[in-house]
């Protein structure tokens, strides 16, 4: 390796004390039984740019039955890329073997399908690793030998700019793999970079290539994309760059016709509350996203089902099936979560039609909060009254016998028009 590509200790700003004890605990072993060991990728881009990582990455020429003896405590993983977990409680140093080139002895190791890779075994050295990897800023390698950083691809050179830009020729590497171009999205939202002219191009034509990844591969891009405290600078990029309707089909043919833009708002509040969360460390749900982001396209297709003569709760249900089973075709939703997400929409209704008994159970019900939290954004941008978000506050935080004389306002069991009801409120 060229001194050229070695930055000394002395001349980068990456210390020791900023790594997590279990990363240099592997880092160490790594090195101490004679094999080469590198922290790499995200860890090492974000610490050079002063930046809290939140995760480490080790790199080795140790290959992962090699890593898989040396500790305990890990797992070999994935079949398209074989990799070594270690586990330290919740923590997760991910180990990756050096990935070269050349074909592999077996011949099977590294399999490209219409240019795209759907298997990458081959090992090889540091060098070559360097240059499959995606972003030149994701491509440097901090030494556990000598504490210097090794930059084969210029990576240093776009952290002082700021710019994303992919190694190689780009829509060869974005065919290789298209979630390449959800990566370039989010690392530009993340880390407020802007893309390099020549990796930004193919984006506003490549955007089919997702149509051929898996949708389970998708929904974990899904989380990073908008579940990492960005999403509201993501969704405008998504937009910006067409890529929205390959994840988001029936959302993204709202927003086109969303001509009072209250979706759109709806939209940005959420994404706008959830990065708010994140940043409080509070706990975000992919459901509430979920739900928010299909809220209009379950709206219009009731609509349509109650003219064509449903009941409101019978159309509700038809649509959520309807609109959910097409979203899991582009982006696979477990199970779990789609409960979830029609539980939320079924709620509206409820929060909507407010009764005494019913009211009471309400509060009870283990998605309330989320229902209400969904009420509350919607009548944020205009979608819902505002006083109905309040008054289930107040019935929410209320003792018992407040509770009572709340439910009492609602009268006896009848249900009133919305206007008499708050009428009735104020006078208690
Ligand atoms: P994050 O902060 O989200 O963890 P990261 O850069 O560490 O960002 P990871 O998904 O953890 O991203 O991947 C670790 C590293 O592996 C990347 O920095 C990059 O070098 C390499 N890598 C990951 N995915 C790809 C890919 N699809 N193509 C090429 N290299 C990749
Ligand atoms: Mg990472």
């Amino acid at each position: 390796m060229s001194a050229a590509h070695i930055i000394a200790r002395s001349e980068h700003t990456l210390s020791r004390s900023q790594i997590s004890e279990n990363a240099l605990k592997v880092l160490y072993r790594l090195k101490n039984a004679g094999f080469e060991a590198y922290l790499v990728g995200g860890s090492v881009r974000d610490l050079l740019l002063g930046r809290k990582p939140k995760d480490f990455d080790v790199a080795t020429d140790a290959t992962p039955e090699q890593v898989r003896q040396l500790f305990r405590n890990c797992r070999l993983i994935g079949r398209r890329f074989r990799l070594a977990h270690v586990h330290f409680g919740p923590e997760i140093i991910e180990v990756a073997t050096f990935r070269g080139q050349h074909q592999g002895e077996q011949g099977d190791e590294r399999q490209i399908v219409n240019g795209m890779i759907v298997r990458d075994n081959v090992y090889g050295t540091l060098e070559e690793d360097a240059w499959r990897r995606d972003f030149r800023v994701n491509s440097l390698y901090y030494n556990i030998r000598d504490f210097s950083v090794v930059d084969l691809v210029g990576g240093m050179e776009d952290l002082r700019q700021r710019v994303l830009r992919l190694i190689g020729d780009p829509e060869t590497r974005y065919r290789e793999d298209p979630v390449r171009m959800l990566r370039a999205i989010r690392f530009a939202a993340k880390l407020d970079f802007e893309l390099a002219p020549e990796t930004a191009a193919p984006l506003h034509e490549l955007g089919h290539l997702l149509e051929g990844v898996p949708p389970a591969r998708l929904f974990e891009e899904m989380l990073k994309l908008f579940m990492s405290g960005h999403g509201v600078k993501t969704l405008k990029l998504m937009r910006e760059f067409r890529l929205c309707s390959y994840l988001f089909p029936q959302t993204e043919e709202c927003l086109e016709h969303d001509h009072d833009s209250v979706f759109a708002h709806f939209i940005e509040r959420v994404l706008e509350n959830t990065d708010q969360r994140i940043a409080e460390d509070k706990p975000v749900t992919p459901m509430f996203l979920l739900a928010s982001f299909l809220w209009q396209p379950v709206q219009q297709l009731r609509a349509r089902f109650i003219d064509r003569g449903m009941s409101k709760s019978q159309a509700l249900m038809a649509a959520a099936d309807s609109v959910l089973s097409g979203q899991a075709q582009r982006v696979a939703v477990p199970r779990r979560f789609q409960t979830a997400v029609k539980e939320v929409w079924q709620m509206q209704d409820r929060l909507e039609n407010r009764q005494p008994k019913r009211s009471l159970r309400l509060v009870q019900h283990p998605r309330f909060r989320a229902g209400y939290d969904f009420l509350l954004l919607r009548s944020q941008v205009g979608d819902a009254d505002p006083g109905l978000a309040h008054w289930w506050d107040a019935l929410y935080h209320a003792s018992e016998s407040e509770r009572d004389k709340l439910v009492e306002s609602l009268g006896q069991g009848k249900r009133p028009r919305r206007r008499r009801r708050r009428r009735a409120k104020k006078s208690d």
